[in-house]
């Protein structure tokens, strides 16, 4: 396993592969990896001649400084876990290598960000959107890995694969949960123990969610969300909605669609966690 920190030399290398015919696999992450991660990079292992996962926490992506700041960063435990995946390259650029200058490009995703994580973390989709543009260049990976966990995440790069005509088949890796549900999420590393025990109640609300479906009206059920993580403490409900899970639109009537995307965002003290569940409808 090679580490690269230059983009020329990404640039090359990848080059040179594909040159030889190698099929190519890409994981973007911000590192502080978790079996979440890992399960991705070994879809890719398994799937790709060749793996490469950049590792990069994107300033342009956090509308929130001290989200930046606090993000865990752990690259000496992240290269040594990857050793274990079959991973061939990591990618570990500064700052400075991907952004040697301000960057002015704007990118548009219409109603699909001006939803739930669009809509909370103004400017969040145009960082991801630009950060992984730039990757999609330099590596032009075949297939391109990303975690059902951030699902309005997967329907913009699906949005920008579409729009700017990458030749990248997007493959949405479902959610790996801790044994008793919570979503893995590098953030979790910030919450106490008491926070870590709480945080699980995010999930239970998303099953209650789904168990009322059949029944009960789209208001009733967001009522229970709310009510049901109003008894936890420490925890302070952001959004819960029901959407469509290509568009993320708000889901007009449940019973004329088969399938909706149950999404959360919450804070459990000071950090901030999303979690999603998609519902095939013929199957509650
Ligand atoms: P991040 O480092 O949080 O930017 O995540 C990098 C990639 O891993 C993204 O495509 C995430 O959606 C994915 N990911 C993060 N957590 C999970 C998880 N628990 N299960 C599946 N994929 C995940």
């Amino acid at each position: 396993m090679q580490v690269i920190t230059q983009v020329s030399e990404l640039r090359e290398t990848m080059q040179a592969l594909r040159c030889n015919g190698k099929s190519i696999g890409f994981v973007p992450t911000m590192g502080a990896l978790h079996e979440g991660h890992l399960q991705l990079l070994r879809a890719s292992v398994k799937d790709n001649d060749v793996t490469v996962c950049s590792i990069f926490v994107n300033p342009t992506q956090f509308n929130n400084p001290d989200d930046y700041k606090l993000y865990p960063r752990t690259l000496e435990a992240d290269i040594a876990l990857l050793q274990t995946t079959g991973c061939d390259f990591i990618f570990a650029p500064s700052p400075e290598a991907i952004y040697p200058q301000h960057t002015m490009l704007q990118f548009s995703f219409g109603a699909l960000e001006q939803v739930m994580e669009g809509e909370q973390r103004p400017g969040h989709f145009n960082g991801v959107a630009t950060i992984v543009s730039k990757f999609f260049n330099v590596v032009q990976p075949h297939k391109a890995y990303f975690g059902q966990k951030d699902l309005q995440q997967v329907a913009v790069i699906r949005q920008l694969i579409l729009g700017l005509g990458f030749d990248i088949e997007l493959v949405c890796y479902p959610t790996v949960r801790e044994t008793d549900g919570l979503a893995m999420s590098s953030r979790n590393k910030r919450l106490t123990a008491e926070q870590r025990e709480t945080a699980v109640s995010l999930h239970e609300a998303l099953q209650l969610a789904k168990s009322q479906l059949k029944y009960e009206s789209q208001e009733s059920i967001k009522t229970a969300v709310a009510e049901y993580l109003q008894g936890k403490p420490e925890v302070q409900l952001e959004y819960f909605e029901i959407a469509d899970p290509l568009t993320l639109q708000p889901v007009q009537s449940i019973t004329d669609v088969k399938e909706v995307a149950l999404c959360m965002a919450a804070y459990v003290g000071p950090v901030r966690l999303i979690d999603n569940l998609v519902v095939n409808l013929s199957e509650v």
